[in-house]
């Protein structure tokens, strides 16, 4: 048996980081930047009101106060998205808007709050002067030119992983098209006689293929693009047909057939078809895992994680080994998971020396973090997951973690807190 941190060794040895692919910016949300990115120009690109009011000479409203307003002279107005050659003198001000450019001479805006311009509507003198009820420091209400980003300022650099604000700053730039790391095609078959794909009818003997779907889902959730290969019988040559129908893909996943049972011919074919190491790794559950690489006619290799078939096992399994190999092939820096210490309330028994990942549902109460069982850890009770957050590690080594007892715990789904709260 070798152990999970050999296993997950092993698996990110053989697989490499993509190569890069030119996108739109919106579809490359997740994906890792490909190139360093500079700024063509200043953002802002010029010193910009930051509110609706007046631009001003700071030294034209210096001891203004409600009582005693300084009165400017309004030379014109402008709104955001105009071009103005305005000259803001002493004694004047232009009215702007929010987002426009300030005129030329001008070193504060006053926010029409601090000003009488509201009084005013209605008498002669609304529009050609207005009264200024603060002093302001100079640059006041002023967003200066570059004072986001500087012309040829490394605003991005190759490795980054792009998140909204990423894709916003890439449009603030002008740039429509980004060169990023591609998503990998993970291509997923499922094994075993008794599997049924969805869209047939329920028939005795048989269940449905659920693992396909519960892995692509998977997929999809760390940036991979899914290739669903079906359901193959256990058979070596259907097996085997099925297996090439994916030597398209960056990585290939199987379920089932990997333990050794009678009909688990998953291991005949991949020996046959490339280079493959049936493992069993000191976890629960999970134990039975193949990995290798197939060997394409093109000799090109492609690396396969054969999973095995119980719905809780190749979920779990995917998570810790198959979801770092696909962060890897994205590109991405940190491939660990943010791990936790939460108190388990429950007691878990752990009696043949792996390492166990229970599955629990993590809330937060008195600032503390609290695991509970989701109900019954069979590996085939694949509602256990829905209701999980998290996975609680008990180590090889110890006998019982008992109730009480501070865990650490993977947390695979952030967002959904709330799973562990409902759950008491
Ligand atoms: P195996 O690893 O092939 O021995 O399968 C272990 C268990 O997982 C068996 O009870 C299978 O029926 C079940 N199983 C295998 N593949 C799937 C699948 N694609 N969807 C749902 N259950 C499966
Ligand atoms: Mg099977």
């Amino acid at each position: 048996m070798i152990s999970v941190e050999e296993a997950l060794d092993k698996i990110l040895g053989f697989v490499e980081i993509l190569g890069r692919e030119d996108k739109p910016i919106l579809d490359c949300l997740g994906q890792v930047l490909a190139e360093d990115v500079y700024a063509p120009f200043d953002v802002p690109p010029q010193d910009n009101s930051a509110m609706d009011g007046y631009a001003a000479q700071t030294k034209s409203i210096v001891g203004a106060s409600y009582e005693h307003p300084k009165v400017l002279r309004i030379v014109g107005e402008i709104a955001a998205g105009c071009v103005s050659d305005l000259t803001v003198e002493p004694g004047t001000a232009v009215r702007i808007m929010t987002g426009a450019f300030v005129p030329y001479g001008a070193d504060v805006v006053v926010p029409f709050e601090e000003t009488d311009e509201v009084d005013r509507k209605g008498t002669s003198v609304y529009s050609a002067e207005v009264g200024v009820r603060v002093g302001l420091p100079d640059g006041s209400n002023i967003r200066r030119r570059g004072e986001d980003i500087a012309k040829g300022e490394l605003v991005m650099k190759a490795g980054r992983l792009l998140r909204p604000a990423h894709i916003g700053v890439l449009a603030s730039l002008g740039k429509g098209t980004v060169s990023v790391i591609r998503r990998p095609l993970v291509g997923i078959l499922a094994t075993g006689n008794e599997v049924l794909e969805i869209d047939k009818p329920i028939l005795p003997g048989r269940i449905y293929n659920s693992n396909s779907y519960s892995l692509a889902a998977q997929v999809l959730m760390y940036g991979g693009i899914p290739k669903l290969l079906g359901v193959a019988p256990d058979d070596v040559e259907q097996l085997t047909v099925a297996v090439r129908h994916g030597f398209d893909c960056d990585m290939l996943v199987t379920s089932g057939g990997v333990s050794l049972g009678d009909y688990d011919v998953v291991k005949q074919v991949l020996a046959a078809e490339g280079d493959v190491s049936f493992w069993t790794v000191r976890m629960k559950p999970g134990k039975p895992l193949a990995f290798g690489t197939f060997k394409r006619d093109d000799g090109k290799k492609i690396p396969h994680l054969g999973l095995p078939g119980n719905p809780v096992s190749s979920m779990i399994t995917f998570e810790l080994f198959a979801r770092p190999a696909i962060f890897k092939m994205m590109g991405r820096g940190s491939l660990a998971r943010l791990n936790i210490t939460a108190i388990l309330e429950d007691s878990i028994k752990n009696s043949d020396g792996r390492r166990i990942f229970a599955r629990v549902a993590v809330g937060k109460r008195d600032g503390k973090y609290f695991a509970s069982l989701t109900g019954q850890q069979g590996s085939g009770i694949l509602t256990s997951m829905t209701r999980a957050n998290g996975l609680a590690v008990i180590p090889e080594d110890t006998k019982e973690v008992k109730r009480g007892t501070a865990v650490e715990v993977i947390m695979f789904d952030w967002d959904d807190l709330e799973i562990g709260e409902k759950n008491k």
